[in-house]
């Protein structure tokens, strides 16, 4: 049997380190193995799917040199490899699924589902749905399709007994019935949700190895239970424990920059992302902490994945990123650092900013320090608090940063008219001069009071660098006061 294994990222935002994470350990097993690796976007989700999200996750993969061998860039012979171009391989095993009765049809009203959920709260028993629409008729259904009514699919999740997950890093997991719902597998637009098209293609692209982080382990009990109602042998599944924040939480770009960009814009070197990575999941012989990719894959074992919570510890990977610059030649840092920062595309967009203010040319760089690269900056942080006529608090200033980075998150063209755009409709839902939300941005961005002109210079710095280091100015202003 040859190891097929995959990753399925939803192209959703800016590349994210799990996803890299992922990436790791599925290019490891699939390399230890002469198999595959299959890159495959799970993009079903229309409104929160972008190419440009998809096109940078790829952007950030190949950076990192996980290559793949099957992917929507490259083909295959199990493609297409975007969901969102299989919709007819979803609803042809939707209909299998409703013919063999394993599947039905569900028309409850969204009052319906809610009033019930309230009931089994008040009663306290598990929220699940009632199958109330599985004691309709052949006829009822009929009726109510040729009305237009809309629908949704379920799965027939048994309500009785247990069902046994076996994960080959945990053994078996159980699940009480009781406490899974009947899923839905087809949303009321004609979509299908996750589960479905995810069981549907591991099956049809032939995935022996399904490895993937642990928050999907709920969703395996579901996912065992389609593969029984299809008659098909499900893969394996190893599902690998979760990054964490210092805190121990689920890793999250509130509390630790998240997006692989903005770790390549800082400077960490892609050997060592992977190495720091792969460290996170995985111990090599004699605790040796800086290793290849190849030497992993060499001394891969599953029974050297530790469970525990990795937590993503920033001060650790700079430390590792550290030893290998170390090790480098001078001639190839000067010559990384200028291929990174001092190349002409990233002078060529920093000129204009500068032209008008600088009268010799040994004031460019030391003017832009803080666009050349990231760098940690420095600044008080009563520099992020508006000063002239500013009735706030700052913690009404934190808040609005951190309003600001979610409001960046959604701005898909990072160009400067879309970002004045945005953060101008901010300052209006806030209340706020423009001007008192424009002056804390500008310094979480950039370090400074004075710069060129701030979308201008927001669009230079680019999206991941922008809202990392603004959600660190926020966490600068925690529990600070202004003087009374
Ligand atoms: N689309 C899911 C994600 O975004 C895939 C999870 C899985 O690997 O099954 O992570």
């Amino acid at each position: 049997m040859t190891v097929r294994v995959r990753i399925a990222p939803s192209p959703t935002g800016d590349p994210h380190v799990g996803t890299a994470y992922m990436a790791l350990f599925n290019h490891v097993w699939a390399r230890k193995n002469g198999g595959k690796f299959v890159l495959r976007i799970e993009d079903t989700d229309q409104t929160r799917s972008t190419p440009e999200s998809e096109a940078a996750i790829m952007r950030s993969l190949s950076w990192l040199g996980l290559d793949w061998d099957e992917g929507p860039d490259k083909g295959g012979p199990f493609g297409p490899y975007r969901q969102s171009e299989r919709t007819e391989h979803y609803l042809e095993h939707c209909r299998r699924l409703l013919d063999a009765g394993h599947a039905y049809r569900c028309f409850c009203t969204r009052e319906r589902l809610t009033e019930l959920r309230a009931r089994q709260m008040e009663a306290k028993a598990s929220t699940r749905y009632d199958k109330h629409c599985m004691a309709l008729s052949g006829a009822e259904v009929e009726a109510k399709m040729a009305a237009g009514e809309p629908f949704v699919v379920r799965l027939d999740f048994p309500v009785d007994g247990e069902t046994v997950v076996p994960d080959g890093l945990r053994g078996n997991i159980t699940f009480d019935n009781q406490q899974i719902d009947d899923q839905v597998l087809l949303k009321s637009d004609g979509f299908p949700t996750y589960h479905l098209a995810n069981v549907v293609d591991d099956h049809l692209m032939e995935i022996t190895d399904v490895i993937r982080a642990e928050e999907w382990i709920s969703s395996t009990p579901k996912h065992v239970r389609l593969y029984e109602a299809f008659g098909w042998e499900p893969p394996r599944f190893w599902h690998m424990p979760l990054l964490r924040n210092q805190d121990k939480s689920k890793i999250s770009k509130r509390k630790n920059p998240v997006s692989l960009d903005y770790y390549e814009r800082i400077g960490v070197l892609p050997e060592v992302m992977v190495n720091f990575l792969g460290l996170l999941g995985f111990s090599m012989p004699d605790d040796v902490e800086k290793f290849t990719v190849p030497e992993m894959i060499e001394a891969f074992d599953w029974k050297k994945v530790a469970l525990g919570g990795p937590v993503f510890d920033i001060a650790k990977l700079e430390w590792l990123n550290g030893l290998y610059i170390r090790e480098l030649e001078p001639a190839q840092l000067a010559a990384r650092v200028a291929a990174a920062y001092l190349n002409s595309d990233a002078m060529n967009a920093i000129a204009p900013l500068v032209i008008e203010r600088v009268t010799r040319l040994d004031q460019f760089v030391p003017m832009v320090s803080y666009m050349l690269g990231g760098g940690d900056l420095d600044y008080p942080w009563e520099n992020l608090v508006p000063k002239k006529k500013f009735k706030g608090t700052v913690s009404d200033v934190r808040k609005a940063l951190l309003k600001a980075a979610e409001t960046l998150d959604g701005v898909r063209d990072w160009n400067h008219e879309a970002l004045e755009a945005a953060m101008r409709g901010l300052a209006t839902e806030l209340e706020w001069k423009a001007g008192h939300l424009f002056a804390p941005i500008r310094t979480a961005c950039t370090g400074r009071k004075a710069t060129p002109p701030l979308f201008e210079t927001m669009a230079v710095l680019g999206g991941p660098l922008c809202r990392a280091r603004i959600r660190q100015a926020a966490t600068l202003l925690k529990g600070k006061k202004l003087p009374e």
